[in-house]
């Protein structure tokens, strides 16, 4: 058993830990950033998804709590202080038909912001039992802006963890660090450049590129099922693939 503190500070950044309980037979979980993890279905009690947040908003949010006023134009200035530079899907990086991210600045991004400045203030903290939690590296931000010092710290949450889903945008993270995680991929040719580092993608982008990556890469490359008619009752909690790092993935 151990303490985890959902927030820790490291340099200019939060780590910032949500932290669901799984009731047995249980059917809904406590609260989850993505449905697609269907946490209610994982096999383990607690399920740990970690936020890279930009200090100084949260510090700010323990005097005044954060508001999503100023949209899309908040969320660009959010993810240059947190997210890699390499993300394709980064407000400042998006060209070539690339999607902005996914992730919602009011219904996922403020809550963690206001969750951490909360948490900061209380102390707040969960005992976990080792190999007996599921970690999700990271529901927003990205591992690759942390300091050293944070890396271990994850590395370890990962290597203590019963399983975890990781993504990074930065593969050279995974150089510096003990992380295993996917690296995500939106083109041919960053995904034979992770795979010739020896690293595993999850690919997303055109049909056409995922389909000459299947044929170029030097190990097998699988599809997220998740879209899939047979699928449907699966979520990242209960898939077999499991994106942690060890097998290409493409994006259904
Ligand atoms: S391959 Fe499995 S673990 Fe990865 S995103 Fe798809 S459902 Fe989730």
């Amino acid at each position: 058993m151990f303490t985890l503190f959902h927030a820790l500070i490291f340099g200019a950044h939060v780590l910032y830990f949500r932290v669901s309980k799984t009731p047995k037979g249980g059917r809904k979980p406590t609260h989850s950033s993505n449905t697609k993890m269907k946490v209610e279905d994982s096999c383990y009690p607690h399920f740990v998804e970690a936020y890279v947040l930009p200090l100084e908003d949260v510090q700010a949010a323990r005097d005044v709590p954060f508001d999503a006023r100023g949209g899309r134009a908040k969320q660009a200035a959010l993810e240059l202080k947190a997210c890699s530079e390499k993300c394709p899907h980064r407000s400042d990086n998006l060209k070539g038909g690339v999607k902005p991210c996914y992730v919602d600045l009011l219904r996922q991004i403020k809550p963690a912001i206001n969750g951490a400045a909360k948490a900061l203030d209380k102390g707040s903290h969960t005992t976990l039992e080792v190999n007996n939690y599921e970690l999700r590296l990271t529901a927003w931000g990205d591992v690759g802006v942390l300091n050293d010092e944070a890396l271990e710290v994850l590395t370890m949450l990962q290597e203590l963890s019963g399983a975890h889903l990781s993504y990074t945008a930065d593969s050279d993270v995974l150089k510096r660090s003990g992380l295993k995680a996917q690296v995500s991929v939106t083109s041919l040719e960053a995904a034979l450049e992770a795979d010739s580092q020896g690293l595993k993608v999850y690919m997303s982008g055109s049909e056409e590129e995922k389909q000459a990556f299947r044929m170029l890469a030097k190990s097998p490359v699988y599809r997220c099922p998740v879209s899939a008619p047979s699928a449907q009752a699966m979520g990242c909690t209960t898939c077999p693939l499991r994106c942690n790092g060890l097998r290409h993935v493409l994006s259904p």
